[in-house]
């Protein structure tokens, strides 16, 4: 079995069913971005897919991401980091991620926003919001994002673009859809709040990704339907 070909395969499958769900509720697909998640699998895979032309990839942890962005270097790509975020390790984010999809916390804001501007740079991020209260993921808590976005939206080294969800896992995707549409919901709220547009909404994996973007995703995180099972240990 050729494990690239493989890739390319269920990237392009992946690819056409987000062109088709998109179409299905009267959306433009180029609305719409794919970012390959790809967590845990070798550089060597993540390159069969930048040199079949994917742009965008999402990663988790800060060092597995950095080791990968220079050993795949040569590449045009674009970086997203979409894990959970810790203080200490903002130095090492700005200029180096195209997005930041889990800004959860006023502290890491202005952590990161400290070393925005000692590197001269502004870094787009979105809030991830804890939709479902779930103590083991991160995100904002829906009764602080309004304070809490408008702390971070005073930082001049942060431009706030949107807002990242993680529901909790089921089986059926149609259980996952009330939080995409809450989602929706709270970003146009914010919106008004803020007094700006905020154009990302990036909500979807690969057991719901169609489900989220019948419910306005501008952004979608997909893992194990592109590169496989991930090892667990
Ligand atoms: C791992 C991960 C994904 C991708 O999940 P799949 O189910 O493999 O598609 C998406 N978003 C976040 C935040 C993740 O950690």
């Amino acid at each position: 079995m050729d494990a690239a070909k493989d890739i390319i395969d269920r990237w392009e499958n992946i690819r056409g069913r987000i062109v088709q769900s998109a179409r299905n509720c009267g959306r433009n697909p180029e609305e719409i971005t794919l970012v390959a998640v790809s967590k845990t699998h070798p550089a060597r895979s993540v390159r069969v897919l930048a040199q079949a032309g994917h742009l965008d990839f999402g990663e988790n942890y800060v060092q597995e991401a950095l080791d990968k962005q220079e050993e795949l270097a040569d590449l045009n790509m674009r970086w997203h980091f979409i894990g959970r975020l810790q203080s200490n390790k903002a130095k090492f984010l700005p200029g180096r991620f195209h997005l930041i999809h889990s800004l959860d916390r006023v502290k890491t804001a202005q952590a990161l926003d400290h070393n925005c501007a000692k590197h001269s740079v502004v870094q787009a991020v979105l809030l991830q919001v804890n939709l479902a209260g779930e103590d083991q993921k991160g995100g904002i808590p829906e009764a602080d994002l309004i304070p809490a976005s408008r702390e971070i939206d005073a930082l001049p080294g942060l431009d706030i673009q949107g807002l990242m969800c993680m529901p909790p896992f089921f089986d059926d995707q149609e259980r996952a859809r009330p939080f995409f549409r809450r989602l929706a919901q709270l970003r146009s709220q914010l919106e008004n709040e803020l007094g700006h547009a905020l154009p990302h909404l990036s909500m979807g994996m690969s057991g719901d990704y169609p489900a989220a973007v019948e419910e306005g995703a501008t952004l979608l995180r997909i893992g194990t339907s592109i590169f496989g099972a991930r090892d667990l240990n």
